[in-house]
């Protein structure tokens, strides 16, 4: 079911070993055509847009668009209380581990009275997308919130498709735990529509624009942020999911298995990916996968993802060889299961987010581990990093110098003044000796 491919004996160059495991396609910009009318549409036509749109491409339309308070005090008071702990115990560890993410303001002393302060200040308002259409995530509520909140965010509204099947409500375990961390501005709106909303305003209902647009989507909400991105700043395209399991003979095939089609019942395009030194661990973990993927909840999405051409089980010749290729391949979760995981991270560099040994899956970190489940996906693990405190905040450089400490780099000035003839550069620095 799973591809085999094996690298052993093979020289490849790291553009060579991604290029053995192609990601799955999805074309962002064929969805920008459909993206941009939606957008223009809310720009146009605001609030009846949003509902609009809500009735054709989510078969429902909402009472309105903003959501009541009491839907949500309804929400929190009907929540299952085991989900309810659940959840709380995940928005503490979050919390606590989002804090950690917070820099500390640096002061700088260059010279007698020169100093630069490097201070980190939140952004003022942002927008956070909660997805609702095929599945709904709850923890995504969760995991936009509270880094936003830890950065000290001061406004925050939350969009999330209306229901069909809660008469056009936003789903009543996202209202509940957005309840829970203290949102009050939440709208039942989806896809590009709501990122324009949250990007340009929708003023008859009160919704003032954002400055930063987070959280994962489908295609049409990444291409919407592509679109909007200058006019609010985005985090990052979300596309499919995937894993990528780096394990020896130390590591148990049906714990591997189990992790990758964790992640296959995402998405029929989500990659799972098993690079090993072993060839025997490599056929213990294809027998456990056909008898997993039949017998799952998703057993159809499983086996689509499973069989892809972005899925396989990676022969390499040793464990170096292996990291090289996860580094290459730019993971959006890596789980490293070997002897000595502490070793085999050493030779990381890029990835999402890094599981280490067999008692920390990636699941335990979609749900309760404390990290941050908004990760970069299709490989922008090369270049980007999770959604984090860090996200919400800006670092800002403050300069102070003194009339000493200016006259000591005066000269210099009017050199580099002279040279990109710039001359009222100079002069502005040498008013001050006049
Ligand atoms: P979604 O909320 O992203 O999209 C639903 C919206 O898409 C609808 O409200 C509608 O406005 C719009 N839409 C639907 N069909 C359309 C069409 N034909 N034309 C234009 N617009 C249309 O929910 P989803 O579709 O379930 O997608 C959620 C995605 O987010 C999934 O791919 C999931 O894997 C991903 N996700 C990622 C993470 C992460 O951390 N990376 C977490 C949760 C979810």
């Amino acid at each position: 079911m799973i591809q085999n491919i094996d690298l052993r004996g093979l020289q490849l160059s790291p553009a060579e070993l991604l290029a053995a495991v192609p990601r799955a396609a999805t074309d962002v910009s064929a969805a920008s055509e459909i993206a941009a009318e939606l957008i223009a549409d809310v720009r146009a036509r605001g609030e009846v847009a949003l509902l609009d749109q809500a009735e054709r491409l989510d078969r429902v339309r909402p009472e309105a668009v903003r959501v009541p308070a009491e839907h949500v005090d309804q929400a929190v008071a009907a929540l299952d209380p085991a989900v309810r702990r659940a959840i709380e115990e995940t928005i503490r560890r979050v919390r606590r581990a989002s804090a950690a993410q917070v820099p500390p303001a640096v002061t700088t002393t260059l010279a007698d009275g020169a100093t630069i302060l490097q201070r980190w200040q939140p952004i003022g308002r942002v927008g956070l997308y909660v997805p609702g259409g095929k599945a709904v995530y709850p923890s995504s509520v969760v995991m936009n919130v509270v880094p936003a909140q830890v950065a000290g965010v001061g406004s925050i509204a939350l969009a999330s498709p209306p229901q069909n099947a809660f008469d056009g409500r936003v789903h009543p375990t996202i209202l509940a735990v957005a309840g829970l961390l203290g949102i009050a501005e939440i709208y039942a709106m989806g896809g590009a529509g709501a990122v324009a909303a949250l990007a340009y305003g929708v003023p008859a209902i009160g919704l003032d624009p954002v400055q930063l647009v987070t959280g994962p989507g489908n295609v049409y909400v990444a291409a919407a942020k592509r679109l909007i991105r200058g006019q609010a700043g985005i985090d990052a395209e979300a596309g499919p999911t995937d894993i990528l399991v780096i394990a020896d003979a130390a590591a148990d095939p049906s714990l591997i298995a189990a992790d990758l089609v964790s992640q296959a019942e995402h998405d029929e395009l989500a990659a799972a990916v098993l690079v090993t030194d072993s060839a025997d661990l490599a056929v213990a973990v294809e027998e456990k996968l056909g008898e997993l993927a039949e017998s799952t909840a998703h057993s159809g999405r499983v086996t689509a993802a499973l069989g892809g051409t972005q899925s396989a089980i990676v022969l390499v010749d040793d464990l170096g060889v292996a990291a090289a290729f996860s580094n290459a391949f730019g993971p959006e979760h890596l789980e490293i299961q070997t002897s000595e995981p502490e070793t085999t991270l050493v030779l990381i560099e890029n990835a999402g987010a890094i599981f280490l040994g067999p008692n920390s899956p990636v699941s335990l970190g979609d749900y309760a581990a404390g990290s941050n489940h908004v990760l970069p996906t299709g490989g922008q693990a090369r270049f980007s990093a999770g959604l984090g405190a860090s996200t919400f905040l800006r670092s800002q450089q403050i300069v102070s110098y003194s009339r000493e400490a200016l006259r000591e780099v005066a000269d210099h000035i009017a050199a580099l003044s002279t040279a990109e003839a710039l001359p009222a550069h100079g002069d502005a620095v040498a008013a001050r000796f006049a």
